[in-house]
């Protein structure tokens, strides 16, 4: 039987949605979770890395939103924290691995550029160093003769997605969450102190409800008044046969576009970001031909022996963008409705995003200032 009443409805079952519904019906709350059957979704198609110090290749493109990247270092710090928490209390193992982080260079300007990055990360309260060639042959043998230094961040790494959902969704189950995965939201419209979701089902009134609708987000907002400006970004993804471990860290470049890493069972995860398309009347997320082939030249550049591997799945998925930071809290001049969409590396951030914007809506300090993170400033920039 559809719900018709539910007490909180959210709107996404990408990571973040289904880490709030967690934190609510674990605190007794009635929870339904409805989803788009994660047509265009992030946290199915990710590569489950675990990023913590800043992207030097998004601050060369987009130096304006260095100010919002450095406020945000110290919820990157606890996302990472907290997916180590989140598989102790769930008690299923989901392969996460805090093996450390290395951003590569291959040029002295480019290793400046980082030496400089890493001083300012310190600053900020980030532990990273820089490693020249000596200690990356001695802890990252791994890596081409073409890397001549990186930084190295301890708090970064790695975990199985496909492992991390499901435990999530077990545990929601577990405590009486609802979860309607083929229930399309059209459209939201205010009912009195409620909200009615006119969805794929029916109708679903709520008393307040979470908007982690990723990408998605925007186009529901739009019509009640509020310009979330968040854009789908299709991305491309690989992973290899198993070998013996060979990646010991997260590796990412200084420049360029990848992220490597091993996953527990021996196959190699190749992404960082190429793109893909939206394809056909369905827009389905759709494989590039020329991101297939630069993303794994790439990759066996910085990892030769990467070269030796047959790959056995190549396939893409919907990042969101908007501006690099989270959108938290309850939306301006919509009471009772709260949103929670992640910044950049969102399927990091998803399980304390999912945590505060359950918070916001118990009116409870989540332990970090959200305010910075409310959707007003859309309407300010506007
Ligand atoms: C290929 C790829 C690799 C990535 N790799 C990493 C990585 O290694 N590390 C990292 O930190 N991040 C990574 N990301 C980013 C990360 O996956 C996302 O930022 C994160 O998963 C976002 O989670 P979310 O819950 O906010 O949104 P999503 O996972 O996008 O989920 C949103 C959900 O909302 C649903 N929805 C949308 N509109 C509606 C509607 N109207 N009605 C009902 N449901 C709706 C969608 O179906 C979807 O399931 C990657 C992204 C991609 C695409």
């Amino acid at each position: 039987m559809m719900p018709r009443e539910a007490e909180i409805a959210i709107i996404g079952a990408g990571i973040v949605g289904l880490c709030a519904a967690l934190e609510l019906a674990r605190d007794g709350a009635e929870v339904v979770v409805l989803d788009d059957a994660a047509r265009h979704a992030g946290t199915v198609a990710n590569a489950g890395s675990l990023h913590v110090q800043m992207q030097s290749r998004f601050i060369r493109m987009y130096p304006d939103q260095v100010p919002g990247l450095e406020r945000s270092l110290p919820l990157y710090v606890a996302a990472a924290r907290r997916w180590a928490e989140l598989e102790a209390e769930l008690g299923t193992g989901f392969e996460l691995k805090a093996s450390g982080g290395l951003m590569v260079a291959e040029t002295p300007e480019s290793y400046e550029f980082l030496a400089r990055k890493c001083e300012r990360e310190n600053r900020l309260g980030l532990t990273v160093e820089m490693l020249g060639r000596a200690e990356l042959a001695r802890i990252a043998p791994y890596l081409g003769e073409a890397v001549i230094g990186a930084e190295f961040c301890a708090e970064e790494g790695k975990l199985n997605p496909l492992l991390a959902n499901q435990a999530v969704r077990r545990a929601l189950l577990a405590v009486g969450g609802l979860l309607l995965p083929e229930s399309r939201v059209a459209r939201i419209e205010r009912d009195g102190a409620a909200w009615l979701l006119h969805h794929a089902g029916g109708t679903l009134r709520a008393g307040r409800v979470v908007i982690a609708a990723g990408a998605g987000t925007g186009a529901l907002l739009a019509p009640l008044g509020l310009d979330v400006p968040t854009v789908a970004e299709p991305l491309h993804m690989n992973v290899t046969e198993a070998t013996a471990p060979l990646i010991g860290h997260l590796v990412q470049h200084a420049e360029r576009m990848i992220t490597l890493k091993q996953l527990a069972a021996g196959q190699c995860v190749i992404g960082g970001g190429w793109p893909a398309r939206l394809a056909g009347a369905e827009q389905h997320p759709t494989v590039e031909a020329s991101s297939l082939i630069g993303n794994l030249r790439l990759a066996s550049h910085i990892v030769p022996r990467l070269a030796r591997l047959r790959l056995i799945r190549t396939w893409a998925g919907v990042n969101t963008t908007c501006d690099g930071q989270n959108i938290l809290g309850e939306a301006p001049g919509l009471p009772g409705l709260f949103l929670a969409v992640p910044g950049d590396a969102g399927y990091t951030l998803g399980p304390l995003v999912g945590r505060l914007a359950a918070a916001a809506l118990q009116g409870r300090d989540g332990g970090f200032d959200i305010a910075p993170f409310s959707a007003a400033r859309f309407r300010a920039a506007a």
